[in-house]
């Protein structure tokens, strides 16, 4: 079976900082897939390769079996960036239309929506639980139900695979087992593969298939390693606190 994402021994610099050494991932279908590492380490990165944000300058990465600069189906790769659920009181869209613009299509100055456009909406907001709040403004609702809406907006071209940049910062305790409960019910009832970045270790390993971590120092550590096979210690000393399993 051809996987969804293949990165083989990739290396990034931006300018001095070299962000990824030869990194190697393998995402197949089906897969929820965490990537675990401290600030710096290249995570963010990471996904931009992916999305061909980013060229490498050593290695390669393949979308679907194809080189990623040769993938146009931008369809079926579904993107929340870092930080997509800050949206503070001067922002004016309502939920709907934030979901609906992950359908626009511009032609010249205007964006036009397929007739369906709100069926369409309101099936990827029940997706992600946030039917009740189509008509509201985007601004009005706390940080994990505006992560929950960018969800939504990716989810509506219908992706194969969902990549999510640490969606549930700010989020509280209670809100972020809920969060990844819904992330396993895409996963498993609507065949979403997902690749997530995280720091909740304890949280999202009830819902994971498989985690990555991401080491500057040493590097890539665990080729889609278990996370019972991580030492404590290792995950302590990156998290500043012992880790629960
Ligand atoms: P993470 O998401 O794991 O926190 P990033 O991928 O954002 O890590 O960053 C990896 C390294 O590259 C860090 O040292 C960061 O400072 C650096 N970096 C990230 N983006 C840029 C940029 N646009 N220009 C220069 N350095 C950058
Ligand atoms: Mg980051």
């Amino acid at each position: 079976m051809t996987p969804y994402i293949e990165l083989k021994n990739v290396n990034y610099f931006y300018e001095k900082t070299e962000a990824l050494k030869d990194v190697s991932l393998t995402v197949n279908e089906g897969d929820f897939l965490a990537i675990i590492g401290p600030n710096g380490s290249g995570k963010s990165t990471l996904m931009k390769l992916i999305l061909g944000l980013l060229k490498p300058m050593q290695g390669e990465v393949y979308l679907f079996g194809k080189p990623v600069s040769e993938f146009k189906d931008r369809a079926c790769i579904g993107y929340v960036s870092q930080k997509s659920n800050s949206f503070n009181s001067g922002f004016p869209a309502t939920v709907f239309e934030v979901v609906r613009s992950g359908l626009a299509k511009k032609t010249g100055l205007f964006h036009r929506y397929p007739k369906d456009a709100e069926q369409q909406v309101k099936a990827a907001l029940i997706s992600v639980g946030m039917q009740a709040y189509i008509n509201r403004p985007i601004s009005a609702l706390s940080g994990g139900q505006q992560q929950r809406v960018f969800i939504a907006r990716a989810l509506i071209s219908k992706p194969k695979i969902l990549l999510l940049d640490e969606p549930t910062v700010g989020i509280d305790q209670q809100n972020m087992q809920s969060f990844y409960r819904m992330l396993t019910h895409l996963n498993t009832h609507h065949d979403i593969t997902i690749l997530l970045i995280t720091h909740d270790v304890d949280a999202v390993s009830k819902s994971i298939s498989h985690v990555a971590c991401l080491n500057r120092t040493i590097h890539f550590h665990g080729y889609q390693q278990e996370l019972e096979q991580l030492p404590d210690q290792q995950l302590e000393e990156w998290y500043g606190h012992p880790v629960r399993r």
